[in-house]
């Protein structure tokens, strides 16, 4: 009963040491942008407030950081302070397109040799789509390689930069989606500290709560309905699960749901957990064709009977992060596989209460990851590198030798060390669940990248 990130399959692909990037020009001028749409509610207590801003990217030059020939663009240029305090960028190619792509990030966008890997593109790099932010954590410093620091809460911004890569461009899309809501000053003024107990990072308390909204989706199909009844009561247990997860003092964000159900035929089953295309019956395919049923300023959770590729998946979510208010994307949204959540019950029923609390702990999980939020540990567990863990300081970590029955994987119950070890067992980011285990720590970095998202107001 897994809840891994079927992002992470990819092996690293990119190391700076190859770097051989050697541009002719810069000096691009901010005004390169070209704005498509700009959407903004100012800071409104009724939603999100977003810029967005969508280009088609010319071509400069080509290098091969990894064996393949990869065009880039000009550096473009990001903006990042408190007004501005967290920007994704999503990266789109045509399916049938095939090939990587990834976006290059920039500590000064005038100087080509500033450039570093995202944590993202520490593990992976993306397929026909791709998704990167900044920050991914309020000390940087972890989240990146080489290592480099990055401010979000200053009056005005650095001078950062992102270039895009495409192995084949073809009809391509680079998307920046900008949160322009204010930090709140306790925000602004929050401070890491590493995790050194099983309390690290548990006791914050955020002034102001916050608030998500979540657009649930039940998918039916010819297979049968995803669920016996399709209302929020009929899943309230694992709704209030979500809730008490979300409301801790170290996030304070209220969910606030509405329930939908939509015949889908394609994806009432899921063949295939990828988005590198939106071919029917793969999670890119539900994602890109269902706009008409999505919220743009919600969090859209599709409710799927059943994954096929794996069996026994819990939840995918379209990306880390998942593109926030952007809709039609081969990322925009989360699925959740009900049938793999049964221990007691049969296929068809209703969940027993504890089945519908693990429901509710993979909701908050998939939630985490579409807001910004890595696995604390890997399931290989944490060797000391970037792609092992999350860019958190005051997440714990299971370090590689908790794998006490060798089988190169950390599992939860060797991830439940006390103070010094204690390893992130009971993280809502742990890689992995299961029945009548809760898992509902949240620490204050990961309820402050999560405050931070665009979706969130
Ligand atoms: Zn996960």
């Amino acid at each position: 009963m897994r809840k891994y990130q079927i992002l992470i399959l990819f092996p690293i692909l990119l190391l700076l040491t190859d770097c051989v990037k050697s541009k002719a020009d810069a000096g691009v001028p901010d005004s390169v942008l070209s704005l498509l749409l700009v959407s903004s509610l100012l800071n409104s207590d009724s939603g999100p407030c977003t810029a967005i801003e969508s280009i088609q990217p010319n071509y400069i030059g080509a290098w091969s950081p990894n064996g393949n020939v990869y065009q880039f663009t000009e550096i473009h240029p990001v903006t990042l302070n408190r007004n501005r305090p967290m920007v994704q960028v999503v990266l789109e190619n045509t399916d049938y397109a095939f090939g990587g792509l990834f976006p290059f990030w920039y500590l000064d966008r005038n100087n080509y040799y500033s450039g570093f890997l995202n944590r993202d593109l520490a593990s992976y790099i993306g397929y026909n789509t791709h998704t990167s932010m900044l920050p991914y954590a309020k000390d940087t410093t972890y989240a990146t390689d080489p290592a480099v620091s990055i401010s979000n809460t200053r009056e005005f911004s650095q001078p950062l930069g992102v270039d895009f890569n495409f192995e084949f461009p073809f009809d391509v899309k680079a998307t920046f989606i900008n949160s322009c809501r204010e930090m709140d000053n306790d925000e602004v003024n929050f401070q890491t500290s590493d995790a050194l107990s099983s309390m690290s990072g548990l006791n914050q308390a955020w002034a102001k709560e916050k608030t998500l909204d979540v657009n649930l989706i039940f998918v039916n199909g010819s297979n049968g309905s995803s669920y016996p009844i399709q209302s929020e009561q009929a899943i309230e247990v694992a709704l209030n699960k979500w809730r008490e997860n979300f409301s801790q003092s170290s996030v304070r964000i209220k969910i606030n749901v509405s329930v939908t159900s939509a015949d889908l035929y394609d994806y009432d089953m899921i063949f295939d957990l990828g988005t590198d295309t939106g071919y029917p019956g793969s999670l890119g395919g539900l994602f890109k064709t269902t706009s008409f049923i999505g919220k743009p300023n919600a969090l859209n959770v599709f409710i799927v009977k059943e994954e096929l590729q794996y069996g026994g998946v819990l939840g995918v979510s379209g990306g880390i992060p998942g593109p926030a208010t952007l809709l039609g994307t081969r990322q925009s949204g989360v699925a959740v596989f009900v049938d793999s959540h049964r221990l007691y019950s049969n296929s068809g029923d209703v969940l027993t209460y504890d089945e519908q609390l693990l429901l509710g702990e993979t909701l908050s999980h998939e939630a985490g990851h579409f807001l910004g939020l890595w696995h604390v540990t890997e399931a290989n567990g944490d060797y000391g590198f970037i792609a092992d863990k999350d860019p958190l300081r005051d997440t714990p970590t299971c370090h590689f030798s908790n794998d006490i029955n060798l089988d190169s994987i950390v599992d939860l119950s060797e991830c439940l060390g006390g103070s010094g070890t204690n390893s992130g067992g009971k993280n809502m980011m742990f890689w992995s669940g299961t029945v009548g285990f809760t898992q509902g720590d949240i620490t204050a970095e990961q309820g402050w990248i999560l405050r931070l998202n665009p979706l969130v107001y």
